[in-house]
């Protein structure tokens, strides 16, 4: 099931939510469905992040990049050449 992030039209607030196919998110905060799906991504702002992030840094210490997508991986290459 995708994770889709949203941002209320009426009020603004950003969410995410699981979608399912045939059906329509509605806003947590006020109930509205008019919303903007924000970039479609398997990786939802938040606290999921903030463990992404975790994981990633583990595994950076590790030495290993498979937590990462190919385009953080190159961000990464290429910040370690800068230095
Ligand atoms: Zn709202």
């Amino acid at each position: 099931m995708p994770i889709y992030d949203y941002n209320c039209q009426a009020c603004g607030h950003p969410f995410e939510a699981l979608v399912r196919a045939q059906t329509t998110p509605v806003c947590p905060e006020c109930g509205s469905a008019a919303l903007e799906k924000r970039v479609s991504s398997i990786a939802p702002a938040g606290k999921i992040e903030a463990i992404r992030m975790a994981h990633r840094r583990v595994a950076a210490a590790q030495g290993h990049f498979d937590h990462y997508s190919p385009s953080d991986k190159a961000k990464l290459l290429q910040g370690k050449k800068n230095i």
